[in-house]
């Protein structure tokens, strides 16, 4: 079998064009995303290349603002706490990697619930238990949409997860759950990863190791959403799993680059247009 691709760059088009229509209601009010960095990091500027541009088509206003490298944490919180009060700024983005001296976990989670375009603030980490998350996780929630694009029925699909991360694993395991699946999360602990990746009808792999996964693993005909991102000794970006070898074996794959990648900075798109009010 050779795998159908799951294209993100092509869903992701499609999703920011019914981003564009849906933003049409809000008329000429500016929405405000206001991306902060600390320090200057490379990896940050090639996200926010691609997320301005995605800005910029949907009709979101990104605005970049910089602290120092050496800005103390409170330097940080306090002008998170100017943004949350500003009520021309719709989202706040914080940029990462973070300084080592800056606890991300304590930055996100002094962004106001509604303004968490990441969906990493505590309480609607939270709310995904509920099943009623106003803001997800960008890149749970493409993952999970990327599942939706290859049509399998979730409901009673055995799926497997590798990565528990609070940022992209737990979320995508809870939303799976949600739709009825039968989830198992592995991690650095599980003792025999291929035999839990053979049994999945849908693998989720969320860990920054290349190659983790190779064909081998995989049951024949699976869904494959390969989350990480690594660079290879040729300097080339390659996911954790094994392209080749997994594409003869899966129904489904998406490619690194151009898989979960786009549609994760879609998903922050329509995570601002909710902070700004709209129901899309
Ligand atoms: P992370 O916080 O480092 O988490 C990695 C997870 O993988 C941890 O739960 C870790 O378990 C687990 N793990 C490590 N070695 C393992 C092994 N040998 N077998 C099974 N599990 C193992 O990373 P993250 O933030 O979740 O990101 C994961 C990858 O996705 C990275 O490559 C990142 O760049 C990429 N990413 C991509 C996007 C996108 O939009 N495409 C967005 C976010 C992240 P322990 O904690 O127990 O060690």
């Amino acid at each position: 079998m050779t795998a159908r691709i799951l294209d993100g760059r092509a869903l992701a088009d499609k999703l920011r064009s019914e981003l564009r229509a849906a933003r049409v209601s809000l008329g000429d009010r500016p929405i405000r995303l206001v991306s902060l960095e600390v320090g200057h990091n490379p990896a940050a500027k090639v996200y926010l290349r691609g997320q301005r541009r995605a800005a910029e088509d949907v009709g979101i206003e990104l605005v970049e603002e910089h602290l120092p490298q050496d800005a103390a944490l409170a330097t940080v919180l306090g002008r998170i706490t100017q943004l949350n009060d500003d009520q021309s700024v719709a989202g706040i983005l914080v940029q990462r990697p973070l300084p080592p001296s800056i606890e991300a976990r304590e930055v996100q989670g002094a962004i106001k619930r509604h303004k968490d375009v990441e969906g990493m603030n505590p309480s609607n980490m939270g709310a995904i238990l509920y099943h009623e998350p106003a803001l997800a996780p960008c890149t749970a929630s493409a993952a999970l949409r990327l599942i939706q694009e290859s049509g399998i029925d979730l409901a009673g699909a055995e799926a497997v997860v590798v990565g528990h991360s609070e940022i992209v694993g737990k979320p995508i395991a809870m939303f799976l759950l949600h739709h009825l699946s039968t989830v198992t999360v592995c991690h650095v602990k599980t003792r025999n990863l291929a035999e839990h990746t053979r049994r999945a009808d849908i693998l989720v792999v969320a860990v920054g190791k290349a190659g983790l996964v190779t064909g081998r693993m995989i049951k024949p005909g699976a869904v494959v959403i390969d989350i990480g991102i690594n660079t290879a000794a040729d300097g080339s970006v390659v996911g954790d799993v094994e392209y080749a070898s997994s594409a003869e074996i899966a129904g489904w794959i998406t490619p690194v680059p151009g898989g979960v990648g786009p549609v994760t900075v879609a998903m922050l798109m329509r995570n601002t247009l909710r902070a700004a009010g709209l129901n899309v």
